[in-house]
């Protein structure tokens, strides 16, 4: 398409016969404003009326779709202080009545003469005439072309109706006709067996039957993966032109590395450290996600990137997303290399401006060699002197679109491992997160305990709260997690602390810990628990995530049903991390369908991976990774993860067209390449592509 030539598919609708400004206002609303919008306005369902039953042949009981002329129109009182609207419509075979009571919606939606759509239970009335009581209604446009046929039924606003839009996009299909230009070249299609777009557009608004529904839907869905796939591949392409440090790997740093750790690496391990290398000796950035399970073993792998990079002389960061998990790793990683000379250091919130300030100061001056700290070392003043690898532990955020950019003097860009414990479904991986290469812990350390994870009826408390004691009694220790959302009937930290005290937990050890707590405070309570002066800690999972105390064994989860599945399992990750057998008790009201089966999922099912693939069934990719939030547009026509193979073919042709031509530049491909660019070119920034 040339851009300099106005095409009529961007006119405005006003352009269209029977569309005013005001109508274009409603149609704006929707955020239809050119004949290109309303012809990819997709249906969002379809109604059959190859079922429609002519009004002689409806029988009473019957659940049905009727079409007839409106050819009365009547509004009365009833005695009874109701008052009646009612239809009476005819076709050539019989007339139906319909009513409705005490509303006169459909006096403002259907006039005298107009063709009009019925649907509901057919019933007997007075005097024996066959009537609808209050039955879905729907202007019609154009009945002859509605006989049956598959109708589509939009998504509206208010004052705009079914019949308005179609007939838009009747009129702008008419206004398009011969000016469709085809995104994928004939011969493409042809090797692919995919409709042309008129076609295509013709067929997903005005279906003739099923068949032809299904092979249009089959050629908008995959274009649309297909332009989908090919921005994520060019935003990689555009990263590996980014420069960075190549960081090669010798036997003698491998070794040295290797003979820090405690123990052997797990083979998932040893494969996400062979995976790194290559990456690392590479002279563009590496960008890694690193998926691990709660416990898999993750933080060895990122330690092993990190040195990697202090071994050539260079700094690495790890970056985590609370300040207690910054706390946590710090003591990690002293004890594992106490036997090396890694200059370590962590950067804290509690740090008092002159520490803070000694400290940036020999980080910028090279004299620190791997930094840990939370968001705060994004911050303007943090800055590095040879940043080479940076660790982003996110554990069940999902921010990694958001990944951060450090400030270092080097003209490079560093290396990127991103950690994440939330399984991400390969759907979300080929679309949210097609431009890192992931790597996958799927085996645990060996000596990993089984959690038994139980729903605790009401009536079950008293037996729950004894088992608790009985744990505690043989030296064991525990959680009671709260929702962060409170108020209602839900208690707070500090409510239920009380209750504990004064109730099944009384003369036991407990203490709490929440957000609002000053941080010092924070980590005295932390550090109590982990010595196990504490045997029980209420908290929130603001809190908890990613704490390591072995010797926690019982989870108890007030409100269940307020937590996401991936939080039920980052929450019981916290137990059977030691030589003792995890118990998770929740305590949980399912007041919905969902609530229930996900409630159910998280008995049943210990296995990260699983859960993930369930949750992503009951919600959906939108609500599980905020997809707004990662500024990508939204999938129009696609559903995820119904339509996953043709995700997986788009991405497979993504890669062979790039293969063969790597910026798209044959004229052949310029409408597809336009078509990723409007869509793709600012959020995923390939302005490289042109
Ligand atoms: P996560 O993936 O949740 O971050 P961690 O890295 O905290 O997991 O590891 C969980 C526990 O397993 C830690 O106590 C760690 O020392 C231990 N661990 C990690 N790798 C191994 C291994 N290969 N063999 C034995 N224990 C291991
Ligand atoms: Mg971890």
């Amino acid at each position: 398409m040339n851009p300099r030539t106005k095409s009529p598919l961007q006119l405005p609708l006003t352009s269209l016969r029977g569309i005013g400004p005001q109508k274009a206002r409603l149609f704006a609303q929707l955020g239809l404003r050119t004949l290109q919008h309303v012809l990819f306005y997709f249906p969002r369902d379809y109604e059959d009326w190859t079922r429609r039953i002519p009004l002689g042949k409806l029988q009473p009981g019957q659940e049905a779709l009727a079409l007839g002329r409106v050819v009365d129109v009547d509004q009365r009182g009833t005695g009874l202080g109701k008052r009646v609207v009612e239809l009476l419509v005819e076709d050539d075979t019989g007339v139906l009545r319909a009513v409705w009571f005490n509303t006169d919606y459909v006096l403002r939606v259907v006039r005298l003469g107009d063709w009009i759509a019925l649907q509901g239970k057919v019933r007997r009335g007075p005097h024996g005439m066959l009537e609808m009581a209050h039955p879905r209604v729907e202007r019609i446009a154009d009945p002859q072309h509605h006989q049956g046929r598959i109708v589509p039924v939009y998504r509206l606003c208010q004052g705009l109706r079914q019949s308005d839009v179609q007939l838009a996009v009747r009129s702008a299909l008419r206004a398009a006709a011969g000016q469709l230009e085809d995104a994928l070249p004939e011969p493409f299609r042809q090797q692919k067996g995919l409709v042309g777009i008129q076609e295509a557009l013709e067929q997903i608004h005005f279906p003739d039957d099923y068949v032809r529904l299904q092979q249009a839907r089959r050629r908008l869905v995959y274009q649309e993966l297909l332009v989908l796939q090919l921005a994520v591949q060019l935003h990689r392409q555009r990263l590996q032109q980014e420069q960075s440090v190549p960081l090669e790997v010798t036997d003698k740093i491998d070794g040295r590395i290797r003979r820090l750790f405690p123990f052997r690496l797990t083979a998932g391990q040893e494969e996400a450290v062979a995976q790194i290398r290559r990456d690392l000796a590479r002279s563009f950035p590496m960008h890694r996600l690193l998926q691990g399970d709660v416990g898999s073993g993750k933080t060895v792998v990122a330690v092993y990137a990190m040195l990697v990079a202090v071994a050539h002389g260079y700094q690495a960061a790890l970056m985590v997303p609370t300040e207690i998990l910054a706390q946590q790793h710090y003591q990690t990683l002293r004890r594992l290399l106490a036997r090396s000379r890694v200059r370590l250091e962590l950067v804290s919130g509690q740090q008092s401006r002159k520490e803070r300030k000694e400290l940036l100061g020999r980080i910028k001056a090279g004299m620190v060699d791997l930094v840990v700290g939370t968001q705060a070392l994004i911050q303007e003043d943090v800055r590095f002197a040879k940043l080479a690898v940076v660790v982003i532990d996110e554990q069940h955020k999902f921010g990694v679109r958001q990944r951060a950019r450090l400030q270092q003097a080097g003209p490079w860009h560093p290396h990127y491992l991103v950690m994440t414990a939330t399984p991400i479904p390969r759907t979300l991986l080929l679309t949210q997160f097609g431009d890192l290469d992931v790597s996958l812990l799927r085996d645990m350390p060996p000596g990993r305990q089984k959690v038994h994870t139980y729903w605790v009826a009401e009536d079950q408390r008293q037996q729950w709260w004894e088992f608790v004691r009985k744990k505690l009694d043989q030296g064991r220790q525990g959680y009671v997690v709260v929702p962060r959302v409170q108020g209602g009937s839900v208690p707070s930290v500090q409510q239920v602390l009380q209750q504990l005290q004064h109730g099944p937990l009384k003369g036991y050890q407990v203490e709490a810990i929440h957000g609002r707590l000053p941080s010092v405070q924070k980590q005295q309570i932390m550090q109590r628990f982990v010595q196990g002066q504490t045997q029980v800690l209420v908290c929130t999972t603001a809190i908890e995530v990613g704490v390591d105390v072995p010797n926690a064994t019982v989870l108890t989860i007030e409100h269940g049903h307020l937590f996401g599945l991936a939080q039920l399992h980052q929450l019981r990750g916290r137990i059977g991390r030691g030589r003792h057998v995890g118990y998770c008790g929740v305590f949980a009201r399912a007041d919905t369908p969902e609530a229930q089966q996900r409630l159910e999922a998280f008995v049943q099912i210990q296995d990260g991976f699983q859960l993930a693939e369930v949750d992503f069934r009951l919600r959906g990719p939108g609500n599980m990774l905020g997809t707004e939030q990662h500024g990508q547009a939204p999938l129009y026509i696609a559903r995820l993860p119904e339509d996953q193979p043709w995700l997986e073919q788009a991405r497979e042709d993504a890669q062979a067209l790039l293969a063969q031509d790597p910026r798209l530049q044959d004229p052949r491909w310029d409408r597809l390449r336009h078509l990723v660019l409007r869509r793709y070119g600012e959020v995923m920034d390939l302005s490289h592509v042109g």
